[in-house]
C-alpha cells in the first residue's frame, strides 16, 4: 500500500507544482504594493494617566460613555436639537443671550481661526495683547490672511492695564483686540473689566480666549462687553478635544455680515456655520461639512455636568483648590511664576523651574514614576516654568496632594547640580 501510495504522489507532483506557483503568482499579482500594516494587526492599548498638564484633562467614564453614542446622521432631527443643548450650555458657561452661539469641529486653534478670519478683511488693523504664547499665535494668524497687526508686550507672567490698552487702541484704531483670558503658557489670569467698553470707544470688537479659563474662572460675556469668546473642549469641560464653543455678539455680526470679501476659509465661515447651527433663522439647513456626532455627544455631556455642579460652584471650587496647592508649594520652598496674586490662573499654575534641576528630567521622571503629566512651559515661559493643569473634575485637593507628593519625589530623586 506504502509504495503505491508513493508512487500516485509521484505522480501528481506535477500538479501540485502547478498549483503552488499559480498560488504564488496570484499573491504577486496582487493590485497594492504598501501590505497592511503589522502594528494594526495588534490590537489597540491606551494607557490611564494623571493629566495634569495644561490640557487635556482626563475625560470622566460619564462623558466617555455619552460619547460611545451610536453614530447617526449630522443632519437628522435628534442631532440638531442636540446641537440646540449644546448652544444652550454655552449660552449658560458664557454668560451670554447672543443667538450666534455654537461650537466649531475642530479644536481651541479652530476657534480661534474662526473669530479671526470672519471679523478681520486684508489690509484691517488689529491689536493682541501677547503675554505669552496665545497673543503670538493671534498676531501670525491675523497676519496670514492679510491684517496690519500691531501688538503690546508684557513680560510673560505679566498682564495689562486699561490705561495700556486704551492707549494702544487710541493709536493702533484696530477693528479687533485680542486678549487671552487665562494665557496658559504663563498661567496668566487676565483681568476683563471695563476693556470691553474701552474698545467699543475706539469702534473695536473685543475677542477673548477662553480655552484655559472658561469654567474654572468668572467670565460675564455679556456683561462685560465681550463680542467674539471661544474654549475648548478639553479643560475644564472634560470632554475629548475636538470641539470648540464660540459665540458672536449682534456687533461681531454686524460686521462679519457686512463683509466686503469673503473670509478666507470656507470651513469656517460665520454664514456657513450660523446655518448648520440654526443660528440664522432660515427656514432648512444646507449641509456644510459633516459635524463630529460623537463629539457632540461628548460636549453635551461635559456641559450638562457643568449646570449640575452650576458655574459659581465650579468657579470657586477651582479658586480654593489652586489657593490650597499655591500655599503647598510655597512651604515646600518653591516659587510662583505669576507675582500678583489675583493675577493667578486656577486651573493652570506655573511653578518657576527649580533652581539646579533640568525641567525636562522632572516632568519625564514623574510621568515614568507616578504616571502623571505635568509639563514644562510654552513658548516664552520655556525652560521658565513647570506648569500644573488641574481642571474641571481634576481640580480637588486629592490631586494637588498627588501632585505635590510626585513633585517632592522627583526633587528627591531627580540630577540636582551644585551651583
Ligand atoms: N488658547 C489657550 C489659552 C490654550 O491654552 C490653548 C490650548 N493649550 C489654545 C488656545 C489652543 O487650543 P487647542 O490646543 O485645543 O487648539
Amino acid at each position: 500500500i506504502g509504495a503505491c501510495s508513493v508512487e500516485a504522489l509521484l505522480h501528481l507532483l506535477p500538479q501540485l507544482l502547478w498549483f503552488y506557483c499559480a498560488c504564488r503568482t496570484a499573491g504577486n499579482m496582487s493590485s497594492v504594493s504598501v501590505p497592511p500594516p503589522k502594528c494594526l494587526q495588534k490590537p489597540l492599548v491606551v494607557p490611564h494617566r494623571h493629566m495634569f498638564g495644561p490640557g487635556p484633562s482626563n475625560v470622566p467614564p460619564r462623558i466617555l460613555e455619552a460619547g460611545a453614542n451610536p453614530v447617526i446622521g449630522h443632519m437628522h432631527p435628534e442631532i440638531f436639537e442636540i446641537m440646540s443643548d449644546i448652544k444652550s450650555g454655552i449660552q449658560y458657561m458664557f454668560q451670554t443671550q447672543n443667538n450666534m452661539t455654537l461650537a466649531v469641529s475642530g479644536t481651541g486653534h479652530t476657534a480661534m481661526e474662526c473669530a479671526i478670519f470672519n471679523t478681520v478683511e486684508p489690509g484691517e488693523s488689529v491689536l493682541t495683547a501677547v503675554n505669552g504664547i496665545w497673543g503670538e499665535r493671534a498676531a501670525e494668524m491675523a497676519e496670514r490672511i492679510g491684517a496690519r497687526v500691531n501688538t503690546i508686550v508684557a513680560p510673560p507672567g505679566g498682564f495689562f492695564t486699561n490705561a495700556e490698552i486704551e492707549q494702544a487702541l487710541s493709536k493702533h484704531r484696530p477693528v479687533v483686540f485680542f486678549l487671552a483670558h487665562g494665557e496658559s503658557s504663563t498661567g496668566v489670569l487676565h483681568p476683563l473689566d471695563g476693556i470691553g467698553q474701552l474698545c467699543h470707544k475706539y469702534n473695536c470688537l473685543f475677542l477673548v480666549d477662553s480655552v484655559a479659563s472658561i469654567g474654572g474662572a468668572p467670565l460675564y460675556m455679556d456683561q462685560q462687553g465681550i463680542d467674539i469668546l471661544y474654549t475648548g473642549s478639553q479643560k475644564v469641560l472634560n470632554a475629548p478635544p475636538g470641539t470648540a464653543p464660540i459665540s458672536f455678539s449682534e456687533r461681531a455680526c454686524q460686521k462679519i455680515f457686512n463683509r466686503r470679501t469673503k473670509p478666507v476659509s470656507f470651513f469656517l465661515d460665520l454664514s456657513w456655520l450660523a446655518n448648520y447651527w440654526g443660528c440664522d433663522g432660515k427656514p432648512s439647513r444646507v449641509y456644510h461639512h459633516t459635524g463630529p456626532v460623537t463629539a457632540f455627544y461628548s460636549l453635551r455631556e461635559s456641559l450638562a455636568v457643568l449646570v449640575e455642579e452650576g458655574l459659581e460652584k465650579s468657579w470657586e471650587r477651582h479658586q480654593k483648590v489652586a489657593e490650597y496647592f499655591h500655599a503647598c508649594l510655597e512651604n515646600m520652598g518653591l516659587k510662583l511664576f505669576v507675582k500678583e496674586k489675583k493675577a493667578r490662573l486656577s486651573t493652570v499654575t506655573t511653578i518657576v523651574a527649580p533652581h539646579g534641576y533640568d525641567w525636562k528630567e522632572i516632568t519625564t521622571y514623574i510621568m515614568k514614576t507616578h504616571n502623571l503629566e505635568i509639563s514644562g512651559g510654552l513658548g516664552p515661559s520655556v525652560g521658565l516654568v513647570l506648569r500644573v493643569g488641574l481642571m474641571g473634575c481634576n481640580s480637588s485637593k486629592a490631586n494637588v496632594d498627588m501632585v505635590l507628593a510626585a513633585l517632592k519625589d522627583a526633587l528627591k530623586h531627580c540630577h540636582k547640580s551644585k551651583v
